[in-house]
């Protein structure tokens, strides 16, 4: 293993990579928002949405570039192949769903005359690290007469930021000898949004007014938050990161590092002879459930109609089509921390600046609840990284029985294909602000493009 970095006597291919990462991960914080702006880029990039296809009067043929939107919250991405379909896919999987805290569906109240929005955090997160920091809501409200209002508060600079409290140390005696999962309760994570009343109000005035606000600036009232999706996420852009400008940190790397980089992948590669695919989905961190998370057939389905449209369908095509495809399932992995070094084996450990992360097993307890990726298939991931010198690493989660985790890769590999976990390494998972390195991130898309050319 050798610093990535070593590899670039001009490490500007490196930094100008990165600028457009920061940029989607500085606008795109839910995953709808990575959605909307992956098929922006993605149109631009010659492809065009299924559904041009779908009645069948025009076929699909090699190098078309096609995608299916589902739900505005995943995304699947295809340039067909001049195989069969039948002979396997080359598919990059990644999520683009992170932790948050969702509103409520009856969020907003009012006590002591300042104006709240009740939370359910979304995914694996420390309570405490969300209070006292600048937050922004993104999402959508759906109104009874069918309209999406699109919301976005506390990105723009001249826009108010939004936030949780804490108890002042001078009165936090409790709270300091609590266990770290109760420091700060998740039921606790509500969101301050106001403290000015309404001068026409004499019960709640200051909720009365914020919602006078909201009714100004979007037409939504009280009762429209029952149908809405509004995500609190820590607000500002994402930056440099070390006086050297070698990281980014910013909001949401899991897993947008590993889906920026997937998607900019299937732009470098033209004329292949199996079909590609690309697959940005939701739900990951609560189980990839749901009908946008990776459990939902939506991409047997989608794969089907592909196979209709170019070579008329039937259904051992499709078996044998998804039984032959080989996958990466790109997430991030834990990167080793100087300040906390005892979680890790430091033989088996990822460590900034030593490019692509394999995971053969993710898992924990023995193993338990991992895709653990054939030795065969490793081997031939090895060859086509080493022939594209391709920086890779391989590490595990972790020391044995210190914790674990878990990816979309078991649920691909139900189909009999191949799946190997593959990723960014990351410091302060699942934290605000979360850090990866970027010649990590170069050296993923570099990774991407290796695995979609040679497989
Ligand atoms: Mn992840
Ligand atoms: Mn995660």
């Amino acid at each position: 293993m050798a610093n990535a970095w070593k590899k670039y006597s001009d490490t500007k291919v490196v930094f100008d990579f990165t600028e457009g990462y920061k940029d989607f991960i500085s606008t795109c914080k839910t995953e709808r928002e990575c959605v909307r702006k992956s098929i922006e880029i993605a149109k631009a990039h010659g492809f065009k949405d299924i559904n041009y296809y779908i009645d069948g009067k025009i076929k699909l043929k090699p190098n078309d570039k096609v995608y299916y939107d589902n739900m505005g919250k995943s995304l699947a991405l295809f340039i067909i192949g001049s195989e069969p379909i039948e002979k396997g896919m080359t598919i990059l999987g990644a999520h683009v769903d992170s932790p948050r805290l969702d509103l409520k569906q009856h969020p907003l109240y009012e006590d002591k005359e300042i104006a709240l929005l009740d939370t359910h955090y979304y995914g694996g997160i420390k309570p405490y690290q969300w209070v006292t920091l600048p937050m922004a809501l993104h999402g959508v409200v759906c109104k009874k007469d069918g309209t999406k209002v699109e919301v976005v508060i506390g990105e723009d600079d001249n826009d108010p930021v939004v936030g949780i409290s804490d108890l002042l140390i001078h009165l936090a005696k409790d709270q300091m000898g609590k266990k770290g999962s109760n420091v700060v309760e998740g039921e606790d994570l509500n969101v301050t949004v106001g403290s000015l009343p309404l001068s026409s109000e004499e019960k709640e005035a200051v909720k009365a007014n914020v919602l006078k606000l909201l009714k100004d600036k979007y037409d939504i009232e009280d009762d429209d938050f029952i149908s809405s999706e509004i995500e609190v996420v820590p607000s500002g852009k994402a930056r440099d990161y070390g006086l050297d400008r070698s990281m980014v940190m910013g909001y949401g790397q899991d897993d947008r590092v590993c889906a920026y980089t997937s998607l900019m992948a299937m732009f470098e590669v033209d004329n292949p002879a199996k079909t590609l695919a690309c697959l940005l989905v939701d739900k990951e961190e609560i189980g990839s459930v749901g009908a946008t998370g990776m459990h939902s057939k939506f991409f047997e389905n989608i794969v089907a109609e592909l196979i209709w449209l170019k070579e008329g369908y039937n259904d051992i095509k499709l078996r044998r089509a998804l039984t032959n495809s080989k996958m990466l399932s790109s997430d991030v992995s834990a990167a080793y921390d100087p300040n906390y070094p005892s979680v890790n084996e430091m033989k088996n450990t990822a460590f900034f600046g030593n490019g692509l992360v394999i995971n053969k097993y993710t898992g924990s307890r023995g193993k338990s609840g991992s895709n653990d990726a054939n030795a065969e298939y490793i081997a031939e991931i090895r060859n086509a990284f080493d022939k594209h010198e391709v920086s890779w690493q391989t590490s595990e989660l972790g020391r044995v029985d210190q914790g674990g985790g878990g990816t979309i890769a078991y649920i691909m590999a139900n189909y009999g294909m191949d799946v190997i976990d593959s990723g960014v390494a990351v410091q302060n998972m699942h934290a605000p602000w979360e850090v990866t390195s970027k010649v990590d991130i170069f050296e993923a898309k570099q990774g991407y493009v290796a695995f979609l050319k040679e497989m």
